[in-house]
């Protein structure tokens, strides 16, 4: 207890928190309790800003999306044994994501080990599948080093998750406090420097991909969250504008190059991904997301030009021409490259104009649907109204955060986004729940923007308390839960398969009908809207981007419109 030692003494939790702030990091995630509470405590008092959750699920979800939208780990507090597991969902998230986090969580004494402590649990062991880094401090004086490790190993290369374990007892050890700061610049001379370093980008790949880009007739450029992450947006613009090569981006690589832009290949992708002859895929993975790259969705002779900063991803793939290196710097030599023999494949190449008329065709199609008002709401009408109102707001744009099954898959459609990472959504894992934990990260993370959750009922129910966390810090998030009264809407089933003695309970995809998820909000003392009508939702959308404060906006959709799994119904 800190009020009977020397003030020249530091225990384990202050070291921690230490290093954390001389690491550079600013904010933390996390759900306090023994042994981590004072670690929170004197994070604070060193100017982190702190993040307390409801759960460590949703925090660890915030602390993943913290990681890709800032570039610096995302970090993750947690108590022993539960708190740990409660916490492994954000570190599995964060590595399956390629996002930079560290988990931190203390652990049981030391001493008694095997024989039941309180929240005992082999916390290493439990982290192994989920990260890509671990280690434990075993004594006080290991703590520096080890928190700039799990610090260095979460952005090292591909980045992902990281964990760190501290042990009650080391908690609770004691060093004095000249000593503590010459273990802390120790631990920072002995830094990996490897860890940090970019690869160096071989300069013949360069040129080669030049010339297959040269000499394609149906080019196309890929781009993903890897793009995002790495900041290339403006590589990647200058290169599409140049060389006039219409653009792809997967879910979060939308806005790199807005929506709107003439190249934009988003809306004819079935015809840009099946025939394309030469494909550079820039931080994007050939994985489910984009069909493994493989036939029918892609052409069986396509050349894929992989640009990725992980060797191993390249080698997986096994393209016509893969190049390690960091997105920004490759996609600039590859621009300037051509730069210095420049070709543009112009506004009247048939590929280009094959591609903006099925987009246009596709846009008018869509059009045709959203601009009714069907009431009740399916889930175009209020989507087209969702869109406008996020338009409306210009820029900095909004941050979109969107989950569910339908509702995802409409949203990534029908919602325009402009600006770099301004999307996140279920991701490559397709995790549902990460809702309010993204609105918190993206909130705190850029504190400029209004943050739009777009988002199922389902997704909103797994971390729906987190809405009181909204309200303590007053983040200017805007929840928009699409409630159709349960996980794909009403009950599907087919009446004659429904027996046995419990033929009469709820279908398992079904919440109450009509659910007040609204007054929530209003519970902690924020603002809810209940929205049925067009009229009802833009005016309750006006309010609540004017007000810039936490809302709810409950907007209640026909339980029987949209698919059951979305656009994955083929994987049921
Ligand atoms: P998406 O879901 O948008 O398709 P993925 O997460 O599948 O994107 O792929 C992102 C890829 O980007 C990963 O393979 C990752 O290794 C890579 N990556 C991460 N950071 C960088 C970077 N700075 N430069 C290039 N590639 C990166």
């Amino acid at each position: 207890d800190a009020g009977h030692k020397t003030p020249l003494m530091v225990d384990g939790n202050s070291l921690v928190a230490m290093c954390l702030a001389r690491a550079g990091v600013d904010k933390m995630f996390g759900v306090v309790g023994i042994p981590v509470t004072s670690l929170a405590n004197r994070a604070v008092a060193l100017g982190i800003r702190f993040i307390a959750f409801h759960n460590e699920q949703s925090a660890g979800y915030a602390a993943s999306a913290y990681g890709y939208l800032t570039r610096r780990p995302g970090v993750l507090l947690t108590v022993s044994g539960p708190g740990c597991v409660h916490g492994l969902a954000g570190l599995s998230n964060a590595t399956a994501n390629a996002w930079p986090m560290v988990m931190i969580s203390g652990s049981s004494e030391q001493s008694f080990t095997g024989r039941g402590d309180f929240q005992e649990l082999d916390q290493l062991a439990a982290v192994k599948p989920f990260s890509k880094f671990s280690a434990k401090a075993t004594d006080i004086t290991k703590i520096p080093a080890s928190v700039f490790s799990v610090i260095d190993w979460a952005v090292a290369g591909r980045p992902g998750g990281t964990y760190l374990d501290v042990p009650s007892d080391v908690l609770h050890q004691t060093v004095d406090k000249s000593e503590a700061e010459r273990l802390i610049t120790e631990a920072l001379n002995s830094r990996n420097k490897d860890l940090i370093e970019k690869p160096r980008i071989n300069y013949s790949e360069i040129q080669k991909a030049v010339e297959l880009l040269r000499t394609a007739q149906r080019p196309l450029i890929v781009f993903g969250k890897g793009a995002a992450y790495a900041r290339a947006e403006n590589e990647l613009t200058k290169l599409v504008e140049s060389t006039g090569i219409p653009f792809l981006p997967t879910p979060m690589g939308k806005g790199l190059l807005p929506d709107t832009h003439e190249l934009a290949a988003t809306a004819a992708r079935s015809l840009a991904i099946g025939k394309c002859d030469v494909a550079l895929v820039v931080g994007a993975r050939l994985n489910w997301l984009l069909h493994f790259g493989e036939p029918p969705k892609w052409s069986k002779d396509v050349k894929f030009i992989l640009v990725d900063i992980c060797k191993e991803e390249i080698k997986l793939r096994n393209p016509c021409l893969g190049i390690v290196g960091d997105a920004k710097d490759v996609v600039g030599m590859i621009h300037k490259e051509i730069k210095d023999d420049p070709f543009c494949l112009g506004r009247t190449h048939p590929w280009v104009e094959a591609i903006k008329n099925k987009t246009k065709e596709n846009v008018a199609k869509m059009e045709v649907q959203l601009v009714k008002d069907v009431v009740p709401f399916n889930f175009m009408t209020p989507m087209r109204i969702i869109r406008d109102a996020i338009l409306g707001v210009g820029s900095p744009a909004p941050i979109v955060v969107s989950e569910g099954a339908n509702t995802m898959d409409i949203g990534r459609a029908v919602l325009v986004q402009t600006e770099p990472r301004t999307r996140l959504d279920a991701g490559t894992w397709g995790t549902m729940g990460v809702g309010l934990g993204y609105c918190i990260a993206a909130s705190v993370a850029s504190p400029d923007r209004l943050v739009v959750a777009v988002e199922g009922d389902s997704g909103f129910g797994f971390s729906a308390m987190e809405v009181e966390t909204l309200v303590r810090y007053q983040l200017p998030v805007v929840v928009i839960v699409f409630n159709n009264g349960g996980v794909y809407g009403g009950d599907r089933r087919n009446p004659e398969e429904i027996t046995g003695p419990y033929k009469d309970d709820p279908a398992p995809t079904s919440f109450v009908p009509g659910a007040a998820y609204h007054l929530l909000l209003e519970a902690f003392g924020g603002k809810g809207y209940l929205a049925g009508t067009p009229d009802e939702l833009k005016s309750a959308l006006v309010q609540a981007f004017t007000a810039r404060k936490p809302t709810v906006i409950n907007v209640t959709i026909d339980p029987y419109a949209g698919a059951e799994s979305g656009r994955l119904q083929h994987k049921n």
